[in-house]
């Protein structure tokens, strides 16, 4: 993919973010991994859903500015340290999706045996501890979650997500958001009824076969 289809990618869902109302405003980021030594992401104060091409940054991997003529989102740090921390990573969305965001305001993770899709797809979604936006300590929060899993929701702020590629980042906040959806839901009903452990075992041992055979489909391609 040329760098002007990927700018073109993070336009387009960015778009998809405002238009599911995963995003209000101005609020939340994007960025893809360019190369080592690179990553293109969206700048601060504008519409995520409202960009051109020319509206996109790239910055070195210490969030320094290399070319654009808008501003680096204070977040990109969170973007950074994910990619440092995981070599196969190659994309990472920020966004406050409301119902997610809702159960991190409660601090409630989303690490309940529901769904079995969810499981497969996403294992547990975890909950990161509050740190002021803009600070390392967003980061610091972050780090014990990166290694094992892909998607964290973040006290009191919000949901980062990130996979192999946008489409990938995009869709685990998407999966994010409709299980806070169930959840609440289940909540709301009242008589939860959690898979049992042998249950999530199975479905942890089908994921495992599932991220192997994904990876093996990327090696071959
Ligand atoms: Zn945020």
């Amino acid at each position: 993919m040329s760098e002007h289809e990927t700018r073109l990618e993070i336009l387009r869902f960015g778009k998809m973010l405002h238009d599911h109302h995963l995003i209000a405003a101005t609020d939340g980021n994007i960025s893809i991994r360019l190369n080592e030594v690179s990553v293109l992401a969206t700048p601060t104060c504008i519409s995520k859903g409202m960009m051109t091409t020319e509206d996109l940054l790239v910055v070195d991997m210490h969030g320094r500015k290399i070319s654009g003529f808008r501003d680096v989102t204070s977040e990109i740090a969170m973007h950074l340290t994910i990619y440092r921390m995981r070599p196969d990573i190659h994309a990472v969305v920020h966004a406050h999706p409301p119902t997610a965001t809702g159960f991190a305001a409660c601090g409630l993770p989303l690490d309940q045996a529901l769904i079995s899709e969810v499981l497969l797809s996403l294992g547990s979604v975890p909950l990161a501890r509050y740190a002021t936006p803009g600070t390392s300590e967003l980061s610091d929060a972050l780090v014990p979650y990166i290694p094992d899993h892909d998607a964290v929701l973040m006290a009191n702020h919000g949901v980062v997500t990130y996979g192999v590629d946008l489409m990938q980042a995009y869709m685990n906040m998407e999966t994010v958001e409709h299980f806070a959806k169930i959840a609440l839901v289940v909540k709301q009903l009242g008589c939860e009824r959690p898979l049992a452990a042998e249950q999530v075992t199975k479905l942890q041992e089908m994921r495992q076969r599932i991220q192997t055979y994904k990876s093996e489909l990327r090696t071959r391609a």
